[in-house]
């Protein structure tokens, strides 16, 4: 009798998952596991509290779609409140699993998470499967350890492979065993109040995937990206794109059907392009692993920035003396999102205006995106500090000119209440020396 576990991460979804593919066809009883990380809900040394609400909102929607659609197929999902390490030693220890099934994750944590079991279960058969990412490590035409230094020269190096045709999903899946352990129980459904415009799970993902392709939006994309609002702007993929509810290759299915029915343009071609953004970031996190935290990273650079509470704290809740900024975070915190746009110009801001040490403004993303993406949301910060892929240097946005550019009527500054400043951005200095308010502080 054959025995498995599906451990589930970022990969909340039954369509296009090879491991429930794989599970179905060799094993005769099946537990469908995902470990709420308790660090998730703890403050990190970097000042913020672990998970904001809204992205804990949208988890917990991502489970209940996932737990509906298992049970469609015979199958339960359990959740752990214990982290994986323990929560596998548990389950391991209990009932005689005899397969592992894991899509690879970018993060190093993960990384290590995985390396862990596998050395401690050296007779359970571990199936790694590359359900995060457009493509699989043997379709790429370098070792990731060899992977390019610059976006541009991975991009045409991959641009024009072919993308794997997703998975339907399966009608049937094998039994959970029986079992009793304390910690690991079968979710139960939860009532979630959602004033959100971003509702979690796969049903969501797909009607999303599907409303946005039947309109002639991916004609526009090229043009209307960079907006820092509207609901059509942008693909608004992300979030799904990153509790897995949705996969690349779906994406990127999509964007051939299209093309076919109405013609491939360079804005369709954009959204590829900015797919292969995501798969660069996540061959990125792979392959540096633990650099991908550090604050001189590829670079070995020492950072500029430092930390100051109190202006971190004010950035983060977008009391500075830049309305763009300010109407950005309040945005950010709000919400759970933020346009592209908005998140190069508060991360500029963090890094060149304040001179805060990029890591805390990445930590206070990772808290509060709901598409919070390790590979994505480290690199992309890494990029505009300018010690990460870039062959520029570094990016520094002028505030002025990128309000003209994207806010010039005000519109969303005013929606976003942007102009209220409390007119003290420090109360004592880097040295702690008290200082006195000023209407334009220097950074
Ligand atoms: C400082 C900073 C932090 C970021 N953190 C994250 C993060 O944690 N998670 C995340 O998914 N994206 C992150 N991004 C990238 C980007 O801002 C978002 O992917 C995008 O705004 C999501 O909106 P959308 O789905 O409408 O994107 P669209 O413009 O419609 O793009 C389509 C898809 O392409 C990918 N994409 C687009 N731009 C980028 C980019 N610059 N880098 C990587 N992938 C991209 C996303 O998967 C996105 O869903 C970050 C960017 C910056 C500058």
């Amino acid at each position: 009798m054959k025995l498995g576990v599906v451990w589930f991460t970022v990969d909340l979804r039954c369509s296009d998952q090879h491991m429930l593919w794989r599970a179905a066809q060799e094993v005769d009883y099946l537990v469908c596991l995902y470990c709420d990380e308790p660090h998730n809900n703890r403050p990190s040394r970097y000042s913020t509290q672990g998970m904001s609400a809204n992205r804990r909102r949208f988890l917990e929607q991502g489970l209940n779609d996932l737990a509906s659609q298992l049970a469609t197929m015979g199958q339960k999902l359990f959740v752990s409140s214990m982290d994986a390490v323990t929560s596998l030693n548990l389950l391991l220890n209990e009932i005689p699993i005899s397969h592992l099934y894991h899509n690879h994750h970018e993060g190093w944590n993960e990384q290590q998470t995985l390396k862990r079991i596998a050395s401690q279960f050296p007779d359970v058969r571990l199936h790694l499967n590359h359900g995060l990412s457009l493509f699989t490590p043997s379709q790429l035409p370098f070792d990731v350890a060899n992977l390019p230094d610059s976006f541009s020269k991975f991009r045409r190096l991959v641009e024009n492979l072919d993308v794997f045709t997703p998975l339907p999903a399966l009608q049937k899946l094998p039994p959970a065993p029986t079992f009793n352990i304390q910690h690991i129980s079968p979710w139960s459904k939860k009532r979630i109040e959602n004033e959100s415009a971003f509702t979690g799970g796969e049903h969501a993902a797909m009607d999303q995937l599907s409303d946005y392709f039947s309109t002639d939006l991916p004609s526009q994309y090229k043009a209307t990206r960079n907006e820092l609002d509207g609901w059509e702007n942008s693909t608004k993929f992300s979030p799904w794109l990153a509790q897995g509810s949705l996969s690349a290759r779906q994406i990127k299915a999509s964007i051939d059907v299209y093309e076919r029915d109405h013609g491939a343009s360079e804005s369709t071609y954009w959204i590829y392009f900015e797919l292969l953004w995501r798969e660069y970031f996540h061959w990125y996190a792979t392959r540096y692993g633990k650099q991908l935290f550090l604050p001189g990273s590829l670079t070995g650079k020492q950072t500029q920035g430092s930390y100051y509470a109190k202006r971190f704290r004010k950035w983060s809740q977008g009391n500075t003396p830049y309305p763009l900024v300010n109407a950005c975070m309040k945005q950010l915190n709000e919400t759970g999102f933020m346009s592209n746009r908005g998140r190069q110009i508060v991360a500029s801001c963090l890094i060149y205006e304040l001179g805060i040490d990029w890591r805390y403004g990445a930590a206070y993303f990772e808290e509060q995106l709901i598409d919070y993406n390790v590979g994505s949301n480290w690199g992309n910060w890494q990029y505009i500090a300018g010690v990460g892929a870039d062959p520029r240097g570094s990016r520094h946005f002028n505030l002025e000119r990128q309000t003209e550019l994207y806010a010039s009527k005000h519109l969303f500054i005013d929606k976003w209440q942007g102009h209220i400043f409390d007119g003290q951005l420090d109360s004592v200095d880097a040295a702690d020396w008290p200082i006195y308010p000023t209407s334009s502080p220097k950074p």
